[in-house]
């Protein structure tokens, strides 16, 4: 294992001169960070993926470039080696002119990730340059040398033996002499093409560099103080959780928490590399680590709340002492790819909700074909305007009473579907949509702030 740590900073941490400089600072607090992984200033890339998309008329292309120089200058005002670093945005909005022209003609997936890849390309130079100002020895370095992907662009798989090659030829050897600032986000194929790991990919590639440089931690610098008992918008007296593990987290993104969602660390966490998430703007708020092993496994550790559940009955008096019932329904939900997610059974009903696999937050819906099919086994009924709330812990079962102190503080709320047991991290039920935010409030005010 390397003796050094990998910090990464979201686009909000690394959005203007003050916001770099509480990065700084945070790199600075702590000598073993070597690695510092950058996304592009908050904004740039929603900028650059306009341009890629093609915008026909010049003077809105102009006024988008505009946007882009005022956002990284106004950094580089601030420095007192000023040349260097204009020189080396301005090369690159050079390169971007000429694939925004292009792509106003006609874009591609290969071209939009060339053009997407610029944000972290340009935020990179600006913070290398502020922390060389400041006295460290930063240097910048292409990731595109070590990061290497497939070809699918937009969504680029990374090749993780090559990645892991590279790295301990050209990244390892590196850090031990200077702190090294590079970009998430981006890579590049076996012909040196660039490519992106999609929208929101600096977490991941963080985690995959990780990986490969065996980094002894992990930091996630972003805009919230890590993750929180729950949503502080529904309960305002939520807290951050000082240490998670990785099982307690994936359940938490998994039924709808604002966290980062847990697979992008998953590369760290199949290395036992733990992850510290915090905010770069309150750094002494603390954070919550994340971790394969815990030591504490309270029985309470958060509630989710996930919205817009879609929930199907079927009723069948063929299912009384009968078998077989639940595999034709399965049959029937595969064949029309209908992913379930939650599921409670008696003699001769069964309800089930359905995964929210589109990405457009909609109540997922079964499909007609779906349901046709189904009807002729049973009766369907289809229900929507629920939501789920589920609490994470650990072991309850195992704890007498836990059901009544849950169950009571929800006496006043009419619960539908209560599931437990079949992970020891989570209970979860329905309520109607409207009751939800008060469910939650009511259970955080139990369990969490007494
Ligand atoms: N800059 C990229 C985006 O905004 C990647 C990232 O920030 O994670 O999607
Ligand atoms: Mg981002």
């Amino acid at each position: 294992m390397s003796a050094f740590n990998v910090a990464k900073f979201g686009g909000t941490s690394v959005a203007n001169f003050e916001a770099m400089s509480r990065c700084a600072t945070i790199i600075e607090n702590n000598p073993s960070t070597k690695l510092v992984v950058s996304s592009a200033c908050s904004g740039v890339t929603n900028l650059l993926v306009e341009l890629a998309l093609g915008v026909h008329n010049p003077n809105n292309r102009d006024a988008i470039f505009d946007d882009l120089r005022t956002i990284h200058y106004t950094i580089i005002e601030h420095f007192s080696e000023q040349e260097k670093t204009k020189q080396a945005i301005d090369s690159i909005l050079d390169t971007l002119k000429s694939m925004a022209e292009a792509a106003s003609f006609q874009s591609s997936d290969k071209l939009t990730d060339h053009i997407v890849a610029c944000g972290e390309l340009m935020s990179t130079h600006i913070l290398t340059q502020l922390m060389v100002e400041r006295g460290i020895d930063a240097i910048r370095f292409d990731i595109r040398e070590v990061l290497r992907t497939n070809a699918d662009y937009g969504k680029a798989e990374p090749i993780l033996d090559k990645i892991s090659t590279l790295a301990e030829q050209k990244l390892i050897p590196l850090c031990q002499q200077h702190v090294v600032i590079t970009q998430g986000f981006i890579g590049s194929d076996d012909q040196g093409t660039t490519t992106t790991l999609g929208r929101g990919g600096s977490d991941y590639s963080a985690a995959l560099i990780a990986e490969a440089v065996k980094a002894a931690g992990l930091e996630i610098w972003t805009d919230v103080p890590g993750i929180y008992t729950t949503d502080p918008r529904v309960a305002p007296k939520a807290t951050p959780i000082p240490e998670i593990s990785f099982s307690e987290a994936s359940e938490m993104a998994n039924f709808g928490a604002k966290i980062l969602h847990p697979s992008t660390l998953l590369p760290a966490l199949r290395h036992q590399i733990p992850v510290f998430v915090s905010s770069s703007r309150e750094p002494e708020k603390g954070g919550t680590w994340i971790r394969q092993q815990v030591e504490s496994a309270p029985l309470y550790r958060a509630l989710a709340l996930r919205g817009n559940q879609t929930m199907v009955t079927l009723r069948s008096p063929n299912m009384f002492q009968a078998y077989g019932f639940l595999a034709q329904v399965f049959t029937i939900l595969a064949k029309h790819q209908v992913s379930v997610d939650l599921i409670t059974t008696s003699e001769v009903s069964v309800s089930l909700t359905l995964d929210q696999t589109n990405t457009s937050g909609k109540a997922p819906e079964l499909p007609v074909e779906a349901r046709a099919e189904l009807e002729e086994l049973c009766i369907v009924d289809i229900e929507h305007n629920l939501s789920l709330v589920a609490l994470i812990g650990n072991k309850m079962s195992a704890k007498k009473g836990y059901a009544k102190q849950v169950f009571s503080a929800l006496e006043d709320f009419n619960l539908r579907m209560i599931c437990y047991g079949a992970s020891p991290h989570n209970l979860c039920f329905l309520v109607n949509s409207e009751e939800a935010k008060r469910a939650v409030q009511v259970l955080h005010q139990e369990l969490f702030e007494k």
